[in-house]
């Protein structure tokens, strides 16, 4: 997990943060703190809480992470709510509910111990809420997914279970629902000091250029993400052959899977299929705990991209801004949290769009290390662990005094 502690922080935020995480600590001490999702490895969610949840319990909170479990045929189901969250056609039948329902059912069965404060975080384990009314406590559903505009059947259906909750949690005001419980809003965040984040040498970068067979002399534009079609590889690959007919470049499309993602080896192929034998795309698949050839990846990046369709957060756009790097992104979700246009990154609607951000900023370096240098601002004033820690702080205090308004949190 991490074995660093709060104090290290202080560099980099300030002793004021640090401070301030200490005295909200001494008044949420005696609850026990308890996070459940559904992979301990792949995506953001289990990215943050592999960080977090050590630093919580350097602070004296009593914090646990627990998993749930589930076959193949759950997560074909939870993928397709997913992708029907995120407004996508899907056909949910009756027997893909039932699926749904009966590992709920097995997971209920199978985990016996709650904390003081549980945050259940996206839908996969949504259901456990059943279980709340046998052991008490205070229970916070954490929806990372953009749901702004979901498919009203599966969100109807989870709605039931999210609402037996004492509060939700979204990433941004633009996905908060019509729900008869408090909404917080709370965007995630990246480590600073994590093996994917952590400041490297030239030497160790370089090396990690060399065993991917990347030419450290031309530029390189990168995508990391799942293969997945909302993060739209294809897009990417677009816009890299516009791209290329105006400056010269490499393209790097690096990620794995997540084990609550079946989809994934599907559209590897694709992009496989479209890259062709291009000898200057690179496509990468990234076996799990590659952090620090990440980092490396986006470190020797001239420009990043995460041309999402969809995003609830996009923890990549922020780890590449730690790192200064000059970001294109899809004008969707949480990502427009992060790239104010212009300022801190740019925001495109196509590949055309994406292609001639990255023309402008491939034949402008003084322009990369403006935005870059602005956006590694945004993230330290905005989206580190520690912000997020004082979040989920506040938060379990404002659980102890539900029903008093504290309405600088609350959006109701
Ligand atoms: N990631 C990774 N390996 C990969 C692809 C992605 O470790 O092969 C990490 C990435 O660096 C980021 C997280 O997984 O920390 C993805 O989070 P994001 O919010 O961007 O997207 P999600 O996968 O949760 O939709």
């Amino acid at each position: 997990m991490t074995d660093h502690h709060l104090d290290d922080y202080r560099p980099i935020v300030g002793d004021q943060v640090i401070d301030e995480l200490h005295v909200l600590a001494d008044h949420v001490r005696h609850r026990r703190l308890q996070h459940i999702n559904s992979t301990s490895v792949g995506g953001g969610v289990a990215e943050i809480l592999t960080r977090m949840v050590p630093l919580l319990r350097d602070l004296g909170i009593d914090t646990t992470w627990d998993v749930i479990k589930g076959n193949q045929a759950f997560f074909a189901v939870t993928k397709a709510f997913h992708n029907a969250l995120h407004g996508g056609k899907e056909s949910i039948t009756e027997e893909m509910l039932d699926v749904f329902r009966e590992t709920t059912a097995m997971n209920l069965a199978d985990l016996n111990d709650y904390g003081d404060v549980v945050i259940v975080h996206d839908p996969q384990p949504a259901g456990l809420i059943a279980k709340r009314p046998e052991v008490g406590g205070r229970w916070i559903w954490r929806c990372h997914i953009d749901v702004a505009t979901p498919d009203p059947r599966v969100w109807n259906f989870l709605q039931k279970y999210v609402e037996g909750y004492d509060a939700s949690m979204f990433s941004m005001p633009d996905f908060a629902q019509r729900l008869s419980i408090p909404q917080y809003m709370v965007p995630p965040s990246i480590d600073p000091l994590s093996d994917k984040n952590r400041d490297l040498t030239n030497d160790e970068v370089q090396a990690v250029v060399a065993r991917y067979g990347l030419d450290p002399e031309r530029p390189i534009v990168t995508q990391i993400s799942r293969f997945d079609r909302l993060k739209d590889p294809l897009g990417v690959l677009a816009a890299y052959r516009l791209i290329r007919r105006r400056h010269d470049c490499q393209l790097l499309l690096a990620g794995g899977g997540a084990t609550d993602d079946p989809e994934g080896e599907e559209v590897l192929n694709e992009v496989r299929e479209a890259a062709g034998n291009d000898p200057d795309i690179h496509v990468l698949e990234l076996p799990p705990f590659s952090d620090l050839d990440i980092n490396a990846l986006v470190r020797a990046s001239t420009i990043v991209m995460q041309k999402s369709i969809k995003e609830g957060f996009g923890l990549t756009v922020t780890e590449a801004l730690w790192k200064r790097k000059a970001v294109i992104g899809g004008a969707v979700g949480g990502i427009r949290l992060q790239l104010l246009d212009g300022v801190t990154g740019f925001l495109v609607h196509s590949p055309e769009g994406a292609a001639n951000r990255a023309i402008d900023l491939l034949n402008d370096p003084e322009l990369r290390q403006a935005v870059g240098d602005a956006g590694r601002e945004h993230v330290r004033e905005n989206f580190l662990t520690t912000r997020h820690m004082r979040d989920y702080l506040l938060l379990m205090l404002a659980m102890e005094h539900q029903g008093e308004e504290l309405s600088v949190l609350t959006t109701r």
